[in-house]
């Protein structure tokens, strides 16, 4: 199991996935036919299929978190990896079907959504400002 979570803009294709249906449908080439990660069960835990990144041919997304997650294994629980992958992940919390969601649950999910993209933005600057401030001092030390 790996995950990772990309900053792509997906906005436009997140309005689509948040259906569950559609969702399912991304699944077009599915090579797992285990009943705990079956394309439904995938579909229903947040998950589409991504296709054409190098033949990771298990890629999936969550909608609701941005994670990316691959390298399923056949006795996996989707959610509870992807509880793992991504601890803030609401949806995932929340362990509720997507027809049974309330909208103001709907909504909140979005919202954290939008928070787990600033908060990792500013890891990955932090990330980025630590190993520039690293070189920096290398070369100022050398001085
Ligand atoms: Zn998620």
């Amino acid at each position: 199991m790996s995950s990772s979570d990309n900053n792509n803009n997906n906005d436009e294709n997140d309005n689509r996935m948040y259906s569950e249906n559609n969702r399912l449908k991304s699944f077009t080439n599915w090579p797992h036919n285990s009943e705990n990660i079956s394309k439904k069960e995938m579909a229903k835990h947040g998950f589409y299929q991504l296709h054409g990144h190098d033949n990771n041919d298990d890629l999936v997304r969550c909608v609701f978190c941005d994670i990316h997650m691959s390298g399923w294994q056949s006795k996996d629980d989707p959610n509870v990896e992807h509880q793992k992958a991504s601890p803030d992940c609401l949806f995932a919390k929340l362990q509720k079907s997507q027809m049974d969601l309330t909208l103001e649950e709907f909504m909140t999910i979005i919202y954290e959504k939008n928070n787990i993209k600033i908060k990792r933005y500013r890891e990955t600057i932090r990330e980025n400002l630590s190993e520039n401030i690293e070189k920096l001092l290398a070369v100022v030390e050398k001085v």
